[in-house]
């Protein structure tokens, strides 16, 4: 019989989503009248915008006309998208990154799971703790990981880097060799962000150590704070030592329409195992020109129509929309006495659970009290225990009952 590859046998379960779905439907057919809010997944909730709609339907209008139909695009992406990007997401901000840098895909997360195919079986990863469960698990299956030791939870050829309050969610730099890391901010699940400071020391520790930084920014449309860097290029050397992943998915709405793209400088270089050097946008290119055929140009002429005034107003009025929620969701769980972070730059509000709780406990007493689905912690990591994820990806009104309702928990 043919054989399988066994790393997939070292994955632990996709336990979390699945434990949470099976105890709200235990939770609902208990009580089948409960009206449950869920602020536990990390989905977009508002439709997508006037500007966006109206870009796929022109586009759309274009491909049913034998004159302007289009096949299989640019292997890059259109230019008009990347130099829009290229435009408004860098070069309006001093860096210098231009269209030929990147690549336009449909989806952050095969971007950043896929991007570990060009490195060597034997790097050495680093990853922050809690962390955004795709970063580990591409690795699992490339036999990068080691074996999982269940006590502590985590696998054994990799490095985790904790992010807790105690270090302000500032991780500190490995203390063993690295090879790569990846760094996510504003961050999924804690919702903290590194600020221009703190990125900057990864930056100059990966040119010191000649180490990568896989950066990914998905989240970078809800920074709000002046010294939160937008992108990791605003940092000095970063063209020469990361890769940069960007989603339209939580900026405009595209989690189903399905668009991102990855910034390759042409500057990153690595080693073969000759020690010849080796350039990462070149094996990258030869990567997705192999296994990849491009984003549709509908979607594309949606994405593009994210850059023009209109849709960058109504791009910010939604965000704005979704930051007010997670502001609503802070302000609530201060007044009952809840310390919670991220929320600022970041749709994602992550809660220290009151006198240490184990994070499902907390899920079962949220969801028991207040009929209020969250993520636990735990799910994302061991330095994930003792927190908990609420997300501002709902409505006004819900997030507001939600809150209500956190104002009634019996805590003790
Ligand atoms: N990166 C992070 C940190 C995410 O949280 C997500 C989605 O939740 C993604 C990437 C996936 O983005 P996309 O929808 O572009 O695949």
């Amino acid at each position: 019989m043919f054989e399988v590859n066994s790393n997939y046998g070292e994955l632990q379960g996709s336990y979390l989503f699945s434990e949470i779905a099976s105890r709200v439907a235990a939770y609902e057919q208990a009580h089948p009248d409960a009206d449950i809010i869920r602020l536990g997944i990390g989905d977009v909730t508002e439709p997508l915008m006037p500007a966006v709609i109206e870009a796929i339907k022109k586009a759309t209008d274009e491909m049913a006309s034998r004159d302007t139909f289009r096949g299989y695009g640019p292997e890059q992406g259109y230019a008009f998208l990347r130099d829009a990007i290229a435009e408004h997401d860098y070069k309006a901000l001093g860096a210098d990154i231009s269209a030929d840098d990147i690549f336009v895909s449909d989806g952050a997360k095969c971007d950043t799971g896929n991007i570990q195919e060009l490195l060597s079986p034997s790097s050495r990863v680093a990853v922050t703790d809690p962390v955004y469960p795709v970063y580990v698990d591409t690795n699992v299956m490339a036999g990068r990981a080691g074996s999982y030791n269940k006590e502590a939870g985590q696998y054994k050829q990799i490095v985790y880097l904790p992010c807790t309050a105690e270090n302000g969610f500032d991780p500190a730099l490995p203390k063993e060799k690295v090879d790569v890391v990846y760094l996510c901010s504003p961050n999924n699940p804690t919702g903290t962000a590194l600020n221009q400071l703190q990125l900057q020391k990864w930056v100059d520790w990966a040119r010191d150590t000649g180490a990568l930084i896989l950066f990914d920014a998905a989240y970078e449309r809800f920074i709000t704070q002046p010294d939160i860097p937008h992108t990791i290029y605003q940092c000095s050397g970063a063209e020469t030592c990361a890769i940069e992943f960007r989603s339209f998915s939580k900026t405009a709405g595209f989690t189903g329409t399905r668009c991102a793209y990855t910034v390759v400088p042409k500057t990153v270089f690595g080693q073969d195992a000759s020690g010849t050097k080796v350039s990462m946008h070149d094996l990258w290119l030869r990567r997705q020109t192999t296994k990849f055929n491009g984003v549709s140009y509908i979607v594309q002429c949606g994405a593009a129509a994210v850059y023009t005034p209109q849709g960058e107003a109504e791009v910010t009025e939604v965000i704005d929309r979704y930051l007010k929620n997670a502001r609503i969701i802070l302000d609530g769980l201060a007044k009952i006495g809840i310390k919670a972070y991220g929320g600022v730059n970041s749709p994602y509000v992550w809660l220290q659970t009151p006198n240490g709780m184990p994070s499902w406990d907390f899920f079962d007493l949220l969801l028991n009290q207040a009929q209020v689905v969250g993520t636990p912690g735990a799910g994302f990591g061991s330095a994930g225990e003792g927190y908990f994820r609420l997300t501002a990806f709902n409505t006004r009104e819900n997030t507001e009952r939600a809150v209500a309702r956190l104002g009634n928990l019996s805590l003790t």
